[in-house]
């Protein structure tokens, strides 16, 4: 989601990009790779390990830290969006602008309810 007006990204192919405002473009593969340690942060909440199991996309008792870091890694990055899309309800890219130079941030909102 963009941070500045709201509208969802849409991926394409190695960047996402906002309908809404046009101004946020983030490449692809480092947001994904940021967001991992979100993901795992999530999957290793009680809750987020429910939501995995109730989807089907996990099954049994939540596995140690160690466990979920290596399942995560044997997932293919479809896999791990699917995954994300279950854990994560939308991520806000944000564009700041420190030094001259603008980065982006982004915030994962978990799912709720
Ligand atoms: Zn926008």
């Amino acid at each position: 989601m963009c941070g500045m007006c709201g509208t969802s990204l849409k991926r394409q192919r190695y960047v996402y990009v906002c309908d809404g405002c046009g101004t946020v473009r983030v490449a692809a593969a480092p947001l994904e790779e940021q967001i991992v340690p979100q993901a795992l942060t999530l999957m290793g909440q009680t809750q987020g390990w429910t939501r995995l199991v109730v989807a089907g996309a996990a099954e049994g008792e939540q596995p140690p830290a160690e466990q979920r870091a290596m399942w995560w890694n044997s997932v293919d990055r479809d896999g791990q969006r699917v995954l994300l899309g279950i854990l994560v309800d939308y991520i806000q890219v944000d564009l700041v602008c420190a030094d001259g130079q603008e980065h982006f941030t982004w915030i994962t909102h978990p799912q709720t309810g």
